[in-house]
């Protein structure tokens, strides 16, 4: 972190910048913050009034690439770069999708968003639209989120009474529409291409790539799509500069990140860390430490679509090429922690589940695979299983990973593969005894 940053001037307020600072969920204890009022008396809508006063589209696309900023919805694609993809010129108007479907287990950090500062949400996406030239927005909200909806509902409703959506916002001649829509709970909308689909009132099913989004999206026209946390975190780098945004995280990685911890540990729940923050910092100083001073058996770093780290990893840099260095992804952030009390074969099993209840059916090997995943998972836990099970396992996920129409299925194999690599005794246990290593009802011989 540069020295220089001790302290950072923003629109006439000092932000604390310790080692760890938070900047984009700096005001979310604030109360009412989720009010327009209170949100603009804490300085929100200033930096989209900043850029539509002084920063052409153009260069706040280029000041976005400049911040190394880098979607954080999973696949960790630079937002800027993203961006140039849209064609200059098209025969169809160009949208912008804001993903709000947060559906990763272990991830719950844009309901928090959504919840606590929706107004962050809006002006985020208020400036995404004008950096990529786009005059109408949709905010598509996961629809389990009931509350997180009706918040971002009434946020773009009062955005729009302020003047801040609509025609000639703030007198810059820029006019943005904004549409708020639910989903339906389908885990699979979180993947762009079906969360277009839904968008267009159809069933949620990924399409064939390519086309790309940025080239035919939603009503065929070029589509930007970009997770909530990423345009929450536009009105930040407005604010502070790409330069100072770049002092923050490593030199791949830049900025912060909301981590989302959970599973056994003392405190969990929502972290703003600087990328590169090692996981014990989070886990140990933030997570309060494994829950009720038991050991650590397994980390999931990026939700449960990420392969399985072991206690040895605790000093990995929490940014996306030291996680994927130690054999796994920084996905979404959720970062599960499982004690040694956890069955990991009960685990994968329960994590398999759900992948198999939210494929979408619409290829084979995933449809089928799934389902077919579970059965033997459930065997095994039962203490029914052979050693063979294993092979059958590693079998099926290698016919699904890279081999189906959409990034569901390689999820459902993660947890599987790596914990048959660095769990394989606990699962020949579960065929030997006849039932778990661990828990209450754990059978050791
Ligand atoms: Fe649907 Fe699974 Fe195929 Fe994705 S991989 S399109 S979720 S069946």
């Amino acid at each position: 972190m540069a020295d220089t940053l001790d302290t950072v001037i923003t629109e006439g307020k000092a932000l604390p910048l310790g080692p760890y600072p938070r900047i984009v969920t700096k005001d979310f204890e604030v109360p009412g913050i989720d009010r327009i009022e209170v949100y603009r008396q804490h300085g929100g809508y200033a930096a989209l009034a900043k850029a539509l006063r002084d920063i052409p589209p153009d260069t706040l696309a280029e000041e976005v690439k400049k911040s190394g900023l880098r979607g954080r919805g999973g696949a960790g694609f630079a937002t800027g770069v993203k961006w140039g993809f849209l064609p200059k010129t098209a025969p169809k108007p160009r949208y912008l999708a804001v993903n709000c479907d947060e559906s990763e287990p272990g991830t719950f950090k844009d309901r928090m968003i959504m919840e606590v500062s929706p107004h962050l949400l809006v002006e985020g996406t208020i400036l995404a639209a004008y950096a990529t030239h786009v005059h109408h927005a949709f905010i598509y909200v996961r629809g389990e989120l009931a509350f997180a909806g009706r918040q971002v509902e009434r946020a773009v409703r009062e955005a729009y009474d302020a003047g801040l959506i609509g025609k000639d916002i703030l007198g810059s001649g820029f006019d943005l529409d904004v549409t708020v829509a639910r989903g339906a709970g389908a885990y699979i909308c979180g993947e762009e291409s079906a969360l277009m689909e839904s968008l267009e009132g159809k069933r949620g099913y990924p399409r064939l790539k390519p086309p790309f989004p940025a080239v035919v999206g939603l009503y065929g026209g070029p589509t930007v799509i970009n997770n909530a946390e990423t345009v929450s975190t536009l009105p930040a780098i407005v604010t502070l500069g790409a330069d100072a945004y770049t002092a923050y995280g490593t030199e791949k990685s830049k900025g912060t990140r909301i981590f989302c911890l959970s599973g056994h540990v003392e405190r969990p729940g929502n972290y703003e860390l600087p990328l590169g923050t090692p996981m014990r910092v989070l886990i140990e100083d933030f997570g309060g430490g494994v829950r009720g001073g038991k050991r650590l058996k397994a980390i999931i770093p990026g939700g449960s679509s990420t392969p399985f780290l072991l206690p040895e990893h605790l000093d990995t840099p929490l940014d996306f090429e030291s996680v994927a260095a130690a054999g796994s992804m920084l996905g979404s952030g959720g970062v599960i922690v499982l004690d040694e009390d956890t069955c990991i074969v009960a685990a994968v099993l329960r994590m398999s589940e759900f992948y198999r209840d939210e494929s979408c059916g619409k290829c084979t090997p995933c449809r089928e695979g799934t389902f077919w995943l579970v059965q033997l998972l459930e065997r095994l836990e039962h203490g029914e299983g052979k050693a063979s099970d294993l092979d059958l396992l590693n079998d099926i996920c290698d016919n699904i990973a890279g081999k189906v129409f959409c990034p569901l299925g390689d999820a459902a194999t993660s947890s599987i593969v790596s914990s048959i690599k660095l769990f394989r005794d606990e699962y020949l246990h579960h065929v030997r005894a006849h039932g778990c290593l661990v828990g209450p009802g754990a059978r050791k011989h």
